[in-house]
């Protein structure tokens, strides 16, 4: 019986060779990674003799955008772009203007096969080179790419393929916001029936992110600014091991800006529109106490969604309140927590808004104190709406914004605060929306045309 290894060693010697270190390999993964190695030979073979074949066919050249005269072959000429695989050539035709127009040289070829003019990577390994660098330091991502490619890639390369990445996923956000404003809204994103029958749950946060010195130069002083982040999705009960019903984030989207509420509140929205806040039969907005956020709710999303104060910030802000009326060390300090926290968790804040009333009507009650219940009861007033926790547990809505928090931490920590870390404000935008391509589910999609080549292409 023929072998598959005797079928292909024929023509090649160094295929011979690789096929031979295959045969002395000593344990499976040698033979693994030995055979690995005939296979990326064999690849590139397979291609560039297809490439052969396709350079032979007869083209129609195309007209000269000078004159208008029709481009002439002026022979073969060889081209090489580094593949996951390892470089490929090819030769083909290459063309010039036969009155001698100034004009770069035309590869009709390259141009059916996608390839730029200046372009040195093809477009695979552009692809998985971003993926990995949405996850880890642009020099591991090279590393790991080198491994697979079996040539060396420059973490300059892979950063340059996240810039092109990154650049046109922000033009593509960019026509989509300029449409929103004209009052263009998106069509809303195809869901599963039982995930459109669920909850929409809207929330943000900020994130403080490291960038270097303004223009940009390496050292000096690093400037922390906000990144503000965003996450809708819709909301599943799932059921534990132990049988204890959780609530999860399911179809999670997410927007980011480098900046504050204000310049989020667009992409918010966009989002919000896409994920279908006019069609969702239940939307609900998770927050804590910051400001900006319920301006941002009040705004937007009040019409349609019911707002919810995060539990554990409201608890927090009663603590202060008793700690600062009864003295926290006292038992009556704790006491009168405890029954506050759990009016208020069973639905019966009017009680406790009634309670501080009483407390401020005490005379000399000290000025410290009386500051303090002052702000909890306007906190608790201008929450009102926000804190029916009783009832958000019966409609099967959480009450606490820690997960909505976590998806956005989430977005920015893992990413873009590692030890030592400093960011240009372009190589963070650029990387940011490819990470938010990524979790968004339109990754892919970017990689479907060519990058823009640039000389690190
Ligand atoms: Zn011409």
């Amino acid at each position: 019986m023929l072998c598959l290894h005797d079928s292909i060693r024929d023509d090649d010697p160094s295929v011979q060779r690789l096929l031979c270190a295959v045969e002395d390999a000593p344990s499976l993964t040698a033979l693994i990674l030995a055979a690995w190695q005939v296979a990326r030979v064999l690849t590139v073979h397979l291609v560039e003799a297809v490439l052969a074949e396709r350079a032979r066919r007869p083209l129609a050249w195309p007209r000269c955008p000078q004159c208008g005269v029709v481009l002439r072959s002026k022979g073969f000429a060889t081209r090489q772009v580094m593949s996951l695989f390892g470089p490929i050539r090819w030769r083909r035709r290459v063309g010039r203007c036969p009155h001698g127009c100034a004009i770069p040289q035309v590869a009709p070829l390259d141009e059916t096969l996608g390839v730029q003019p200046q372009q040195r990577t093809s477009g695979e390994l552009q692809q998985l080179g971003c993926a990995l660098a949405v996850f880890v330091p642009f020099a591991t991502a090279a590393r790991l790419l080198g491994w697979y490619s079996g040539r060396p890639v420059s973490p300059q390369a892979v950063w340059g393929w996240v810039q092109a990445a990154g650049q046109r996923a922000m033009e593509t956000l960019q026509k989509h916001l300029q449409a929103l404003a004209q009052g263009d809204l998106p069509a809303p994103e195809a869901l599963a029936a039982d995930l459109a029958a669920a909850p929409l749950v809207l929330g943000a946060d900020g994130v403080m992110v490291p960038f270097r010195p303004t223009g940009g130069q390496p050292t000096g002083k690093t400037r922390w600014q906000e990144i503000t982040v965003g996450v809708l999705a819709r909301l599943g009960q799932h059921r534990t091991r132990t049988g204890k019903v959780v609530t999860r984030l399911h179809h999670r989207r997410l927007v980011a800006v480098l900046g504050d509420v204000e310049a989020l509140k667009p992409r918010l929205w966009l989002e919000a529109v896409r994920q279908g806040i006019r069609q969702a039969p239940q939307v609900v907005w998770l927050s804590d106490g910051a400001r900006g956020l319920w301006r941002l709710y009040e705004e937007r999303l009040a019409a349609s969604a019911v707002g919810i104060l995060d539990f554990y910030h409201a608890v927090q802000s009663l603590w202060k309140g008793a700690a600062a009326w009864l003295d926290g060390r006292t038992t009556q300090a704790r006491r009168w927590f405890g029954w506050a926290r759990h009016r208020l968790r069973h639905g019966q804040p009017d009680g406790v808004v009634a309670d501080l009333v009483e407390a401020l009507e005490v005379e000399g009650l000290p000025d410290s104190a009386r500051d303090t219940l002052t702000a909890l009861y306007a906190y608790l007033e201008r929450h009102r709406e926000h804190i029916d926790y009783a009832q958000y547990k019966d409609l099967g809505l959480p009450i606490g914004s820690g997960m909505v928090e976590s998806a956005c931490k989430w977005l920015i920590q893992q990413r873009f605060k590692g030890v030592g870390m400093r960011w240009s404000e372009t190589g963070f935008n650029h990387l940011l929306h490819l990470r938010l391509a990524w979790v968004n589910g339109s990754f892919e999609a970017l990689f479907q045309v060519p990058l823009q080549a640039s000389p690190n292409t």
